[in-house]
């Protein structure tokens, strides 16, 4: 877990991210415009992968949630971690709220318990590639090719065969290659609206008021469930998904 304390490593995905952040929230508010004629329709009840999840799907980064207009889509990335993950896991139970993880291959392959649990607790699996690389948008094809097909190697086994649906780049360095690859494996690229910061540890209320203000931009939240101390995002779970469904969102999975 070293690299994930590093000041250079979290910089670099600090820096990215506000970078798709920016682009996100312009996208999202094209999708929320587009309507249902812009999307594809919900897949209600469906959670678990099937064959479905190997079909091509579209290469353009997800950011609208399978709920429509009020939905919301936690996504909790960097795991799995043996501390962390299934605290998070109770706290999503306990509050009937299903998410998207987007695993590290290499966290994936050292803890298949954990990644079996997301799955038998109806939550969906997302490619983080293997080694968290945030620079993968300099990197050659082949590298990129490698990072995505082992790590979707490494998370599938680890599940016990269930796939991965979708595919975030590491601090959001997509490329036009890595998108498509992705997408012909059935994993749809996944981008962000609203940035948590729990890697910052800013302090729970902090991290509240920042969903809370930034939510009406787009549906997909990113917190993180691995990389350090977390009991800031648990307290900030706690708080943000009771509000949540008080402001009458309801809590999905993105589009595929
Ligand atoms: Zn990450």
């Amino acid at each position: 877990m070293a690299r994930h304390k590093g000041r250079a490593w979290h910089g670099r995905l600090l820096a990215a991210g506000l970078g798709v952040t920016v682009l996100a929230a312009a996208a999202s508010v094209w999708t929320a415009q587009a309507g249902p004629a812009g999307g594809r329709q919900p897949q209600a009840g469906v959670s678990a992968p099937d064959a479905r999840s190997q079909e091509q799907v579209a290469e353009d980064i997800a950011h609208a949630s399978d709920r429509g207009a009020r939905g919301v889509n936690i996504t909790i990335d960097d795991g799995p971690d043996p501390v962390w993950t299934p605290q998070v896991l109770q706290l999503l139970k306990d509050s009937g709220v299903k998410a998207t993880f987007c695993m590290v291959g290499t966290q994936a392959r050292a803890h298949p318990d954990l990644v079996k649990a997301v799955v038998a607790a109806g939550h969906r699996l997302c490619n983080h590639t293997v080694s968290h690389d945030t620079t993968m948008d300099t990197k050659s094809e082949a590298y990129q090719s490698q990072q995505i097909l082992d790590a979707e190697r490494m998370i599938t086994k680890a599940s016990g065969g269930v796939r991965p649906q979708y595919y975030r780049a590491p601090g959001g360095a997509f490329t036009p290659y890595s998108r498509q690859l992705a997408a012909s494996r059935g994993m749809r690229p996944l981008g962000w609206n609203v940035d948590s910061k729990d890697f910052e540890q800013p302090g729970v209320d902090t991290m509240v008021a920042t969903v809370k203000s930034e939510i009406s931009g787009g549906p997909t939240v990113l917190f993180h469930d691995a990389g350090g101390d977390r009991s800031q995002t648990l307290g900030a779970l706690r708080e943000v998904l009771p509000w949540l469904r008080q402001q009458g969102y309801s809590f999905g999975f993105p589009v595929r």
